[in-house]
């Protein structure tokens, strides 16, 4: 299926958290850029997240004061939905709920051109099922982005049942263009980053409840016997609460109990594949 792939302006639907920052770096990269939400109020949220993004990177030499204008300037606030009609991709990235995200990409279908890439920037939901809302489920794909995104280099890709090679491709090209690296995964719950990270998370907050340590010496035991810029609580707090119980419930409902011992783990170790100090574990260090 043919897709427009000559990029001049790019809509970013949900000014929170990751959309004001998928704003700021398509911006930055050089892109029209319209961020729409549903009132005014997170509209104007969005922008003074931007604003003080920017005049940090202005601070640390990162950004000239014109460069950070010329970002400001390529950005145009918008509750309507009609403003988006012109642009060329369009990157959603508002609460993490399917029903909201379904609504948004049969609203996104019907406004723009037919032959515009839809992806979204959803932790843990189904990309396919999003895209089953649509008329275009080919273009339809996740370009999973990481919080903060002006600072974090790596962006999740991820194939839906329908989105073709073609259309991850030229998204991967994309982010490459926001000075972003990439990782494929398939359409399977919580992807890659966060089917890892979330029950992580969920257990630096039962080990802090059941009284395991303080929530400062689990955030420190991790950074220090991990070598993690952060430990499970502060990265919680970052993430922000609701994103990570919506992804873990996500997962919960989807996948149960992760928990018990992973088979392969097992039979590694009574194989004696114990890593590094055999020679052989996940990896071999022959
Ligand atoms: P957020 O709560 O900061 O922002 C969500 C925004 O969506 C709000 O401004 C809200 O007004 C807006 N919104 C709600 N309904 C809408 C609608 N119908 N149309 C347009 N906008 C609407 O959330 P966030 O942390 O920016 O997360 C956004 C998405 O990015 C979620 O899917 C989340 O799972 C994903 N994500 C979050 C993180 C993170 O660390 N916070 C990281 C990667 C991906």
């Amino acid at each position: 299926m043919e897709f427009r792939t000559e990029i001049e302006s790019v809509a970013v639907i949900g000014a929170g958290t990751m959309g004001s920052g998928i704003a700021q770096v398509v911006a930055q990269a050089g892109y029209e850029t319209q961020l729409y939400d549903i009132d005014t109020d997170r509209v104007d949220a969005g922008f003074e997240t931007i604003e003080s993004s920017l005049s940090k990177l202005v601070e640390s030499d990162r950004l000239t004061d014109s460069e950070s204008a010329t970002t400001r300037d390529r950005i145009t606030g918008t509750t309507e939905l009609s403003a988006l009609s012109d642009c060329d991709l369009a990157i959603e990235a508002a609460v993490e709920n399917m029903d909201i995200k379904q609504e948004i990409f049969a609203d996104l279908d019907g406004t723009l051109d037919s032959d515009v890439v839809l992806a979204t920037n959803t932790s843990t939901l189904s990309v396919t099922s999003i895209a089953s809302a649509t008329t275009r489920p080919e273009l339809v794909v996740g370009l999973h982005f990481m919080n903060p995104v002006p600072v974090m280099k790596g962006v999740e890709l991820v194939s839906g049942s329908h989105t073709t090679d073609a259309v991850v491709e030229f998204v991967d090209e994309f982010a490459q263009e926001l000075g972003k690296e990439t990782w494929l995964s398939d359409d399977k719950p919580g992807f890659v980053s966060n089917r890892i990270l979330m029950p992580w998370i969920n257990e630096g907050i039962r080990a802090y409840d059941e009284g395991v340590a303080t929530k400062a010496d689990i955030d420190r035991g991790m950074k220090l016997g991990t070598n993690v810029p952060m430990g499970p609580l502060e990265l919680a707090d970052h993430i922000g609460l609701d994103i990570c119980l919506d992804a873990t419930e996500t997962l919960h409902e989807e996948l149960g109990d992760r928990y018990t011992p992973a088979y392969l783990l097992k039979r590694k170790v009574a194989a004696g594949d114990l890593g590094k100090k055999t020679g052989a574990g996940f990896y071999s260090y022959e």
